[in-house]
């Protein structure tokens, strides 16, 4: 296990977010992550790597060790299932919901339901737990759509606002779970790293706990 520090960082509307916490706690890209086609990029820090991935992947890098920490919404850590991966902070940014939402006004269907997601494990796991028959479907995008074109009776989406479902004549039914970013460790790394890692955690969490007063109503 070399000395560098390798942080996986969620490409999207999370980095955004995520950048100034990190400035905060002392590590800054040396090049504008947005203006470049590098995924690999130095710090200011000489043994702080940054690499920016997909969402989605951020949980098998640091599961393998290819990252010894990484930034993930807790969405895409409950559908990887994320075992062998440390959750050591909330860093409490992109806060949304995680429900099933279906069309305004029509009562949920008793029957089996079609449900269209992308979150397909997180979907299978609730609706048992809930004892309810359902046949969940994999979309990659837009699955307000799913009802409106009789592909699916409900979704399992991610809900802010509720903008996006009002839009297109949906409402949110039941919370699966409040997300949140968080940063997540190697099991190993935080054992062998453990030195260099937990003073990063301590700023992290200074960073975390400050924007937290300046901005309470968040
Ligand atoms: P809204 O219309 O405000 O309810 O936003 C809902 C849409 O925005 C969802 O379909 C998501 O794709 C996206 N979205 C909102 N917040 C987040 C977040 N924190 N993480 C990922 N996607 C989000």
């Amino acid at each position: 296990m070399s000395n560098q520090l390798i942080v996986a960082l969620s490409k999207g509307r999370i980095l955004d977010e995520t950048l100034p916490l990190l400035a905060d706690a002392g590590i800054t890209p040396i090049e504008d992550l947005h203006k470049s086609r590098k995924l690999l990029f130095d710090t200011n820090l000489p043994d702080v790597k940054f690499v920016v991935i997909r969402a989605t992947d951020v949980p098998t890098y640091v599961q393998l060790g290819a990252a010894d920490l990484g930034v993930a919404g807790k969405d895409v850590l409950l559908e990887h299932g994320a075992e062998g991966l440390y959750e050591p902070l909330d860093l409490d940014i992109a806060r949304c919901k995680l429900m099933t939402a279906g069309v305004t006004g029509e009562p949920p269907k008793l029957a089996r339901r079609r449900v269209a997601t992308k979150f397909v494990n997180i979907a299978r796991r609730y609706y048992a737990e809930q004892g309810i028959q359902a046949d969940v479907i994999k979309l990659y995008g837009a699955m307000e759509l799913a009802p409106l074109m009789n592909l699916a009776d409900e979704i399992v989406d991610i809900v802010d606002t509720g903008n996006t479902l009002r839009a297109n004549g949906m409402e949110p039914r039941e919370l699966i779970a409040p997300i949140s970013t968080r940063l997540v460790a190697n099991k190993a790394a935080m054992t062998m790293k453990h030195a260099r890692i937990k003073p990063l955690l301590a700023r992290l969490e200074q960073a975390v706990a400050k924007r937290k007063t300046i901005s309470p109503a968040d």
